[in-house]
């Protein structure tokens, strides 16, 4: 269903919202949809049954939702992102619906448990981490708070790897998660739009005017499967249309009539590789043919989308600002910049200018970085292999915008030379992140040091020539999905305190802050927090087999495997106790019990990141089974990080690991989520951390670590690790187990390369922090033994982290760069 198609008002009316309603329909869904009576249903023909029920209470409301928004004529948001880590949805669904305990008690009466259903849905993966994920929570954010939005993206058939590991070292598997069946989509092959690539450009004469066309190699359809995104109890649902690539008629045809018919069918497979697979480098892009195509391909569905569907027929495009603004998710979707030009000056005929004044105001650039290496560059030769329109055309915007810069800095080739979109070396090559800049009307970071970080260091030039372009939103999180989906304990406890208005107004929780003085109350908060640990246990137990041990402080790190993340410092701490009681320095008997949790992905071409998980494992499996430790340490690292184990992990969290060097993390929401479940930080002055600790204050927040400007001057003095090795000999020894093979069967050479790079290049410092963390830790520990404090603190984490609601961050995006207010109901 396009927008378009539904006229007049919706026709469809949601079934009765009664135990027996609900039974009625769920039993025609088995029968009528899934072609089974109950007797004979699997669990998966019962979890299909019952997602297509729950679609069809929510079905009206996105008819009426479509048909509200197009009679207002109201500005939307529409949100470009290559990913979106959504997470299961039935659970969400059932809450915008408020249908669980219907669900729950209809479905009981037929002898099914809900949670056996649950249970069932396999999460579309469709991102790698930290980007995707903050997609899902913006379209959450954004349907509840009644604010048009239609999130763009792909819709790959294999999302982000399954991990496992052998012998303790990763091993991918693919994600065939449509495998069993995909209930929340609605496909549209009717709606198909096609796609070019290819080829070259010629001029022509058109009137008396000189304009250019694409003459393109071959070409692709994008069909789009619509996704619902519910708002929480609010009566809206909202759209994510993710494309996927399916080869033209031209294909088939040529299949038909070829005598090379097995050839032929290899061409169509080609097409359709487009959206096969999510790449899975998280911040390290690869520059690759099918990436560049992917990207390209999303965008050019989306813009003509809206332009040809959305929007109704006779519109005129010179408004198209006023109702549309297409935020860019970092610069995956920045090619989209070049095609609505290409569509205005090509298609539309329109001049230049016109078209490049309306093309600005039509975009905005979220930046996600720090790291160059992140920074994404396309090679022209490439560009102009696959699309050379759209090459020109970058080169157009280039050669006006550096004329621009000349015209105010007469004779600053220097200048120039830097803020070019090509640049020049080591071969010539777009950089997307300037042509964003360029083009956007805004560019956000996404913490406060972060933005500063981007004006100051990433994109110095720019932000002095533009200074009001660039701006903060710090990110956020749904407190829906994070808070009260993922912790129900929590949630009533929230409830009982502040009333219900939390879960879309997250600000209420300061009303719990009183409360952390509060004897009775922080015994409830501690009866909740031992409640999702023994829940977090029975899953890991019949997850993977791992035994939790009671009693213990867990101690959280979960995040992609990156070495700007530092999960090897974390490492050298478990080595450091391990050692420290082999010592006889620390009593296992009345040292602080510990569970260390681990839970990330590495990059499958990233050595050294595969190292690190090898690391981790090996120190899991020495330390677990030495008997002089008796159980005081424990690490779990459970395969397989995502939304759905994050649910479970984090509420039961007591230490949330947030320890990038200094200046790295853009700024982190796995972060925010431990601080709203009532886990306490130890962390750098990194990201958004920078915000928690100013938030919840530095009595509820343990920091440690350098701040950026001294990481700078260390770096430009020249940093050796080595020196910090020889002067510490805790450290020393800890990198010395290591080095010498005591977690790995005495073979020094397994982590060779991991301790070389350490000693000799640990370019994020993490030798340089080790002391400080270490130092920190024993603070950690030292709090922890005072019950009552350490519970207030937990407990005025979450009353002060009401700023991390993704709602918020939607504000400030609305007020700061999109001007979309809501549409409220007639
Ligand atoms: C929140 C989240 C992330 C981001 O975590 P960071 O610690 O901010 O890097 C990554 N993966 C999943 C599954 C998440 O839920």
């Amino acid at each position: 269903m396009t927008d378009k198609r539904v006229n007049g008002s919706a026709v469809v009316t949601s079934p009765q919202n009664t135990v027996e309603g609900f039974v009625k329909e769920f039993l025609r869904e088995l029968s009528f949809g899934q072609g089974v009576t109950l007797e004979r249903a699997s669990v998966n023909d019962q979890y299909l049954a019952l997602a297509r029920t729950v679609r069809q209470y929510l079905m009206a409301r996105w008819l009426e939702t479509l048909q509200r928004q197009r009679e207002a004529q109201a500005k939307s948001v529409a949100y470009l992102s290559a990913e979106y880590l959504l997470g299961r949805q039935l659970d969400n669904a059932l809450l915008a619906t408020d249908l669980t305990e219907v669900v729950e008690e209809g479905l009981a009466s037929l002898g099914i448990e809900l949670q056996t259903l649950r249970d069932q849905e396999t999460e579309p993966g469709l991102g790698n981490g930290g980007l995707g994920r903050l997609a899902a929570c913006f379209v959450d954010s954004l349907a509840t708070m009644s604010v048009p939005c239609i999130g763009y993206g792909i819709r790959y058939d294999y999302g982000i790897f399954r991990q496992t590991f052998v012998d303790g070292w990763q091993v991918e598997q693919p994600d065939n998660w449509l495998a069993l069946g995909a209930p929340w989509e609605f496909p549209h092959p009717e709606a198909a739009v096609t796609v070019h690539f290819g080829g070259r450009t010629e001029t022509y004469d058109d009137e008396g005017v000189e304009r250019t066309r694409w003459v393109h190699d071959w070409d692709v359809l994008g069909v789009p499967f619509n996704y619902m995104v519910p708002g929480y109890q609010n009566g809206r649902v909202n759209t994510l249309r993710l494309w996927s690539a399916k080869a033209t008629q031209a294909f088939d045809l040529q299949i038909f009539n070829s005598g090379e018919y097995v050839d032929a069918v290899r061409a169509q497979t080609f097409a359709e590789n487009i959206s096969k697979v999510l790449y899975p480098e998280d911040s390290t892009p690869q520059g690759k043919e099918l990436r560049l195509q992917q990207q390209y391909f999303f965008v050019a569905c989306s813009i003509k989308d809206f332009v040809d569907y959305v929007l109704p027929e006779d519109f005129d495009l010179h408004r198209l600002p006023e109702r549309i603004i297409f935020q860019l998710n970092d610069t995956h979707p920045v090619i989209a910049v070049p095609e609505l030009m290409r569509v205005l000056v090509d298609e539309k005929k329109w001049d230049w200018d016109e078209a490049w004044a309306v093309t600005q105001q039509c975009f905005a650039y979220t930046c996600h970085t720090l790291l160059p290496e992140a920074l994404e560059v396309w090679s022209v030769e490439l560009m102009g292999r696959l699309l050379p329109r759209h090459l020109e055309i970058i080169y157009r915007i280039n050669e006006e915008f550096l004329a621009e810069v000349a015209a105010k800095h007469p004779g600053d080739d220097a200048l120039l030379e830097r803020m070019s979109i090509i640049a020049e070396r080591p071969e010539r090559s777009v950089r997307m992140a300037y042509l964003a800049t360029v083009a956007g009307s805004k560019v956000n970071g996404v913490a406060a040091l972060h933005s500063d970080l981007l004006r100051d260091k990433v994109l110095p030039d720019f932000s002095a020539y533009w200074p009001d372009k660039f701006t903060n939103v710090t990110n956020g999180v749904t407190p829906r999905r994070f808070v009260r989906l993922s912790n129900p304990a929590l949630s009533e406890l929230i409830t009982e305190a502040v009333g219900v208005g939390w879960v879309t107004d997250l600000e209420r929780l300061r009303g719990m802050e009183p409360l952390a003085d509060d004897q009775e109350f922080r015994e409830k908060f501690r009866a909740v927090k031992a409640h999702n640990k023994e829940r977090l246990s029975t899953l890991l137990q019949a997850r993977d087999g791992i035994t939790l041990p009671a009693d213990a402080m867990l101690d959280v790190m979960v995040k992609r495997l990156h070495e700007y993340k530092r999960q090897t410092l974390k490492v050298l701490h478990i080595v450091t106790l391990y050692d420290r009681v082999l010592r006889g320095e620390l009593d296992p008997a009345t040292m602080q019990k510990r569970v260390f949790a681990f839970g990330a992905k590495a990059a499958p071409g990233y050595h050294m990141a595969k190292q690190i998980i090898g690391l981790i494992n090996h120190v899991g499996a020495t330390i677990n089974d030495d008997p002089r430790l008796g159980g005081a340490l424990t690490v779990v690292f459970p395969p397989n990080y995502n939304v759905t184990l994050a649910e479970t992990l984090i509420p039961a969290a007591d230490l949330s690991e947030q320890i990038s060097l200094a200046g790295k993390e853009a700024s982190g929401t796995g972060n925010m989520k431990f601080a709203l479940n009532g886990a306490l930080t130890i962390g750098t002055d990194d990201g958004a951390n920078v915000e928690i600790r100013e938030l919840v204050g530095d009595d509820n927040f343990f920091l440690f670590g350098l701040l950026e400007p001294q990481v700078a001057d260390l770096v430009a003095a020249g940093y050796q690790p080595g020196r910090y090795y020889e002067e510490d000999p805790a450290l020393k020894r800890a990198v010395d187990l290591i080095a010498s093979g005591t977690f790995s069967g005495g073979d020094g050479s397994v982590f060779a390369p991991l301790v070389q790079n350490l000693l000799t290049e640990d370019r994020f410092l993490a030798l340089a922090d080790y002391r400080s963390y270490i130092d920190a830790q024993d603070r950690v520990d030292a709090a922890y033994a005072d019950v009552e404090g350490w519970t207030r603190s937990a407990i005025l984490n979450v009353a002060r982290s009401g700023f991390f609601s993704s709602d918020r961050s939607m504000w400030d995006y609305i007020d700061r760069i999109w001007h979309t207010p809501p549409v409220v109901s007639r």
